[in-house]
């Protein structure tokens, strides 16, 4: 089976083939750094994230490429009103995303690259389009992308360049710089005040279209696998980077699309006025990042999805039942007779090996991550009922490894597994210390020792082979 991708390019579930076997060269937009970034944007770092590590898990090798869009009107409002430079704005707030997108356990990419460090490669792709006929420059400076000679212009988000013009005449800007008002700024001549850069069209910045295409060419070559971001992006942004990468290069520019549904705050849109936006900075001060992160997953990442906190709160208690059912299993291990699995344990370890199966059936349906959040609770479940106290250390071991591959996968209970182990090594330490004292005839300490693990609710055992302990 293969996964299949509801690509937005042809508008249909497809069976996802990457260009080279093997391989998948994956592009997604990031964030534009001039503030903390917001749950909306969260939600579009996680569907990117899980869809990249469900790729790893099917075995592909992913180069996973994520933007800093570090200059534009914003960064240079916010840097003006802060009073600081707009290097110092980026420098902070890409400090600041990689913080808080940990907590909500999105892994960094391969590369990370920001527009202002790739200016010599966007310059050289404009001089490519101006070259071919593709792009103008005009008085001030600025450069223009010439929509009327790309002729599938609008194939993405299925426009046409008439229908545009009917459609929102009030709202374009009417540049008479520009022959069409659907030309859209590769670069922009520098105005008093603002960062620059020297370009043969004279100083000035690029626009922010213009970013994504070089940085996908320079890391990822000219014809990329997957390309994602959230669905207000679909146009004017990727229809603008699929103009111009196909202009420049001659070659299709993203096999598949992918675009996350917008998130929504209590049934409303976000917005600063209705004071219902909310960074996730803030939002981790409330709830634990893991939880965030699987009431995220918990709808796919094409349906639209309100943050309701009556329900985050339900999502506590499930995560919650998971984690209790880690370290249930983790007990067992740690306490059990019997290590080996017997031969009806060996069938049970079979049957909840099953689950494997239909996980993988629920994600290759384009990333179901709510499909595959079900199989991890019915697996939850099924442990629950089948591997109890006086079960083998081999089936405890045997179920935690399932579930710890299966969430890994969405990147959850992260903290569940290895928190035990930190554990461990501290119980450890206190029993080692336990035994010096004891050798070194310190009765007290060796006491008081004995009472702190007990209040950890550890139990320890003298035995011939030394002092064993378990768990209460
Ligand atoms: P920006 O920093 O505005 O470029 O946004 C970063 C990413 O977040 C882009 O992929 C946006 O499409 C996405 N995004 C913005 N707002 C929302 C939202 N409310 N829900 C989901 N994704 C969003
Ligand atoms: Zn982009």
């Amino acid at each position: 089976m293969a996964i299949r991708i509801f690509n937005d390019l042809t508008r249909q579930k497809e069976e996802f083939v990457p260009l080279e076997p093997g391989k998948v060269r994956f592009y997604n937009c990031g964030p534009t750094v001039y503030g903390y970034f917001h749950i909306g944007n969260g939600r579009s770092f996680v569907a990117a994230d899980a869809i990249r590590r469900y790729l790893m898990y099917r075995g592909y090798k992913v180069t996973f490429v994520q933007n800093f869009t570090d200059i534009d009107d914003k960064m240079i409002n916010r840097a003006n009103e802060r009073g600081i430079t707009v290097k110092q704005l980026a420098d902070e707030m890409v400090a600041a995303y990689f913080e808080d997108v940990k907590g909500l356990g999105v892994l960094p990419a391969d590369i990370h690259p920001k527009a202002t460090e790739l200016i010599p490669e966007q310059i050289a792709m404009i001089q490519e389009l101006i070259d071919q006929g593709y792009a103008y420059a005009v008085e001030g400076g600025d450069v223009y992308f010439r929509v009327t000679k790309k002729l599938d212009y609008g194939k993405l988000s299925r426009k046409n360049l008439d229908d545009l013009l009917a459609g929102a005449s009030e709202r374009v800007d009417p540049d008479d710089r520009k022959e069409h008002p659907f030309d859209f700024a590769l670069w922009k001549g520098q105005k008093p005040g603002e960062p620059a850069w020297e370009a043969p069209w004279g100083a000035g910045r690029p626009g922010w279209h213009i970013e994504c295409s070089a940085m996908a060419r320079k890391y990822l070559g000219e014809t990329i696998d997957l390309h994602g971001g959230g669905e207000d992006l679909l146009f004017p942004h990727h229809e603008n980077e699929i103009a111009q990468s196909e202009a420049c290069n001659h070659q299709p520019f993203s096999k598949y699309w992918v675009h996350n549904a917008f998130l929504n705050i209590e049934g409303e849109k976000m917005s600063k006025s209705k004071n219902n936006f909310f960074t996730v900075r803030d939002i981790l001060k409330e709830y634990e990042g893991e939880v965030v992160r699987l009431y995220l997953l918990n709808a796919h990442y094409r349906t639209q999805l309100d943050f309701r906190r009556e329900l985050v709160d339900q999502t506590k208690g499930a995560l919650e039942r998971m984690r209790n059912t880690v370290s249930n299993l983790q007990h067992i291990v740690q306490s059990a007779e019997v290590k080996d699995l017997t031969p009806d344990e060996a069938q049970v370890l079979g049957e909840l090996s099953q689950a494997r199966q239909r996980f993988v059936e629920a994600m290759d349906d384009d990333f179901n991550t709510a499909g595959g959040i079900s199989v991890l609770f019915e697996l939850v479940r099924e442990i629950n009922s089948r591997v109890q106290q006086g079960a083998s250390a081999g089936l405890a071991q045997g179920a935690l490894d399932l579930l710890k591959e299966l969430a890994d996968v969405l990147g959850l209970l992260q903290g569940a597994f290895e928190a035990k182990a930190d554990l461990d090594a501290e119980v450890q330490a206190l029993v080692d210390a336990r035994q010096a004292a004891r050798k070194g005839k310190n009765f007290a300490e060796a006491d008081r020792l004995r009472n702190q693990l007990n209040d950890m609710g550890i139990i320890l055992e003298d035995t011939p082979q030394g002092v064993r302990w378990k768990r209460k």
